[in-house]
């Protein structure tokens, strides 16, 4: 096969991920970070394989690849709330000249390109659950509004590329996804309260936690991204699981499957922190045939066994 795939952000969790199931497809695999949140840790064993190989590059600054490439994924960015809210000049850079960049060499190769968007372009939203059509109700000059911006500019500058040069693109808005390789200090939900019940320390729920967020196992999610790149769809499409759970119904969950003497503490919620979410697959069922199939509770087994064996 002579598919050739260039993966940004290969070092962190959603493209080390990517990286590695297509990998043991057999294709051949460039992946590109800059180290900035991502890390070499999650790429390590790819050595074993021949088709891979690293570049360590900031894609805010033009890349040359002196190879065909056939497909692109494009999943670099401070993903998590606690960097984006750290580094929020660089998100924003991250999502505009980087992700222009990529479009650009996406051009230059005829590529097909997929860029990850994000259920963070909804907002706090105003209709649930979420489908493509809707617009999002997203504060720019709020804490989040660097990346939700950041994301909704890639959106447009993506599509802009495809209307106007007609490059073949796609665009994924992700919702929480999770599994192993995430960062056990990644910040959000589900790392968080894994590794706190790991070691004993308080639970911490920002609000009330009765806020909702549907979350999609790692492999169902790359399973879906694959099937995007390779359709011929060049608009929105939600990859999520549609299964909405409470964030007190999560802790429960995860308290379930861990002995652990932690206890709930309680403190405000972030601002702009969205009260629900949840995707409408209807598209990505018609579209890609593709829909979650993981239980929580069985990619949460796999996702602390994860942490466990990572400590
Ligand atoms: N959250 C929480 N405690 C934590 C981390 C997150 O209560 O230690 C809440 C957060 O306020 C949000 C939800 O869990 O309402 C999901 O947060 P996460 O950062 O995982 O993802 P996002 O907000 O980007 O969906």
């Amino acid at each position: 096969m002579s598919n050739v795939f260039l993966v940004t952000g290969c070092c962190g969790f959603l493209g080390s991920n990517m990286c590695e199931f297509l990998l043991k497809k057999k294709y051949e695999v460039i992946g590109i970070d800059n180290l900035l949140t991502g890390s070499v840790n999650n790429i390590k064993y790819f050595k074993r394989y021949k088709t891979f190989s690293f570049i360590k590059h900031d894609v805010i600054y033009p890349i040359k690849i002196d190879k065909k490439i056939d497909f692109i994924l494009h999943f670099a960015s401070t993903a998590s709330p606690v960097d984006y809210i750290k580094y929020p000049i660089k998100t924003l850079r991250i999502g505009s000249i980087g992700t222009e960049n990529i479009l650009k060499l996406g051009l230059l190769n005829n590529a097909k390109v997929l860029v990850a968007s994000t259920s963070e372009v909804y907002g706090d939203p105003l209709e649930h659950p979420q489908k493509e059509t809707y617009y999002g109700n997203v504060n720019s000059v709020g804490p989040r509004g660097v990346y939700d911006e950041a994301k909704r500019y890639l959106e447009a500058i993506t599509t802009a590329y495809h209307n106007k040069k007609e490059l073949d693109t796609k665009i994924a808005r992700i919702f929480n996804s999770y599994g192993p390789k995430m960062r056990k200090k990644d910040g959000r939900a589900i790392p968080n309260f894994i590794n706190q019940m790991i070691n004993n320390e308080n639970i911490t729920i920002y609000g009330d936690g009765t806020q909702t967020r549907s979350f999609c196992y790692v492999d169902d999610t790359i399973e879906g991204l694959y099937k995007f790149v390779k359709s011929d769809y060049n608009y929105p499409i939600n990859i999520g699981n549609p299964k909405e759970y409470t964030i007190l119904e999560l802790v429960e969950f995860i308290k379930n499957l861990i002995s652990s003497n932690s206890k709930i503490k309680f403190s405000i919620l972030p601002e702009n922190d969205p009260k629900v979410r949840k995707p409408d697959i209807t598209l990505a069922r018609k579209i890609l045939k593709w829909e979650p199939k993981v239980e929580l509770n069985e990619g949460l087994k796999n996702t602390i066994d994860y942490f466990y064996n990572n400590k």
